[in-house]
């Protein structure tokens, strides 16, 4: 095997799949290439931190929560959004950290989540059919033959979108919003008036009075004022990913600093295909999704490719079956890596194999499905003696209706009143918030 760095040349002759056509390459190339002159966004301390926390939770010392809309959007990303999405994240992580006593490794799926594989290159709406919308990065979302052409200009807005994103992530997590004394004020009002807020209000005054316990006898209260949280995306987008990737001067080897943790989804992981080969030499901790179309010896092959030196940390098989298909599909995978040796840290995605579409035109998930997947695949860790390392959900700060089900009840006509995502459906608070003591009671048990 060739241990060099790719070039975006070498990637691209191997033909990698769910890339846009651009029709000026000329304008692609400017593009590129002033997005190899920007900064980092992330340091590769900071990712080896992370993969650090990740292969804890691989042994089961820590649990990943990561969350975030499946799509982000250059209009979504305002000061307003990105504290709600925030917020939802730290009190899942809260909830999960008190009624479960386990430390939580924060990752959001934003500050880069802006590309999309889909299914079909075409949409048709009537007798119009028009390209696919691709994520922010590629095109526009609007249904119009100008806005579907992509634009490599996008490239450079997913970069400006994400570091101001970032910036201000970074700002709350370290600035006091984290702040554990603060876990009343992430409940919003619609929340708690809910009998999940009410549960939550409930904790965080347990939460508050043994802070104040802590406080009476002298602890060191300095280390409630921040927070861990890392950013993530599927890096789908050569042009893009291979632009933001350096050679780390410690270490000298490839770390993507566009993202602390990246990716590669299910359409794109062919063991001979454009996104094994550029992930393999990245030294960032990398995800890998599995469907129920893996097979043991591909996970096996995949591990081997992605992970060679077989370190800890590095490398999360995300598991997505669907609810029906985890408690047959996933032991076969998860006996084979075990057996081999291999260290891997698994999370479920209980999202993407769980939508469907309703009579209504609405791109949907049903609550229990979801809820159904996490504890199939406890269920399966359990039975095994493995490890059940953490969850990714497609969630929103927000009061939207994209998910049915939970405790509001919210059904297929209730679609209608705010569906806002631009591609799958998301949980809103109120369900996020069910989904983390749900969660919380499986990994107490
Ligand atoms: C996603 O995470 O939004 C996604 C497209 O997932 P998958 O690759 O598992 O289909
Ligand atoms: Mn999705």
């Amino acid at each position: 095997m060739n241990d060099a760095f790719p070039s975006l040349e070498q990637l691209h002759a191997i033909g990698a799949l769910q890339q846009p056509t651009y029709s000026d390459p000329v304008a692609l190339a400017a593009a590129v290439e002033k997005l190899r002159n920007q900064p980092p966004l992330v340091f590769a301390g900071e990712c080896d931190q992370l993969k650090s926390s990740i292969a804890a939770a691989g042994r089961g010392e820590a649990f990943i929560l990561q969350g975030g809309d499946c799509a982000e959007t250059f209009a979504e990303a305002t000061a307003d959004n990105t504290r709600n999405k925030l917020r939802v994240l730290l009190q899942m992580a809260v909830v999960l950290t008190y009624a479960a006593s386990v430390p939580v490794v924060k990752i959001g799926r934003l500050a880069g989540q802006y590309a999309k594989p889909r299914s079909s290159d075409t949409e048709t709406r009537g007798d119009v059919t028009l390209p696919a919308y691709r994520g922010d990065a590629v095109n526009g979302y609007e249904f119009t033959p100008e806005a579907r052409i992509p634009d490599p200009q996008r490239l450079l807005d997913v970069y400006h979108a994400s570091a101001s994103t970032l910036n201000l992530v970074r700002a709350f997590t370290t600035g006091g919003y984290a702040d554990l004394r603060q876990v009343h004020t992430w409940n919003s009002e619609f929340v708690r008036n809910s009998p999940v807020g009410a549960k939550y209000e409930a904790m965080g005054s347990e939460i508050e009075r043994a802070i104040a316990f802590m406080e009476a006898i002298g602890a060191d209260l300095d280390e409630f004022h921040g927070v861990d949280f890392y950013s993530s995306h599927e890096a789908l987008l050569l042009e893009y990913e291979h632009a933001m990737t350096r050679i780390d001067s410690r270490t000298e080897t490839p770390y993507n600093v566009s993202g602390h943790f990246v990716w590669i989804g299910e359409r794109t992981r062919q063991l001979d295909g454009a996104h094994v080969e550029y992930f393999r030499h990245l030294n960032n901790p990398i995800g890998c999704k599995l469907g129920p179309t893996a097979t043991p010896d591909d996970a096996l092959a995949l591990a081997a490719k992605l992970n060679p030196k077989n370190e800890e940390g590095r490398l999360t098989f995300i598991t997505r079956f669907g609810a029906g298909k985890v408690r047959d599909g996933l032991p076969g995978l998860v006996e084979k890596i075990t057996a081999e040796g291999v260290n891997v840290t698994w999370i479920s995605d209980p999202m993407h194999g769980n939508t469907f579409s309703t009579s209504n035109g609405y791109k949907t998930r049903r609550f229990e499905d979801v809820l159904d997947e996490v504890q199939g695949f406890f269920d399966v860790h359990h039975a095994l003696g493995t490890v059940p390392g953490g969850i990714l959900v497609e969630n929103t700060g927000d009061d939207v209706t994209e998910i049915i089900g939970g405790g509001e009840e919210l059904d297929e006509a209730g679609l209608v009143h705010r569906y806002e995502s631009v591609v799958d459906p998301r949980l809103n608070r109120v369900q996020s918030l069910e989904m983390a003591f749900q969660v919380a009671e499986m990994l107490r048990s």
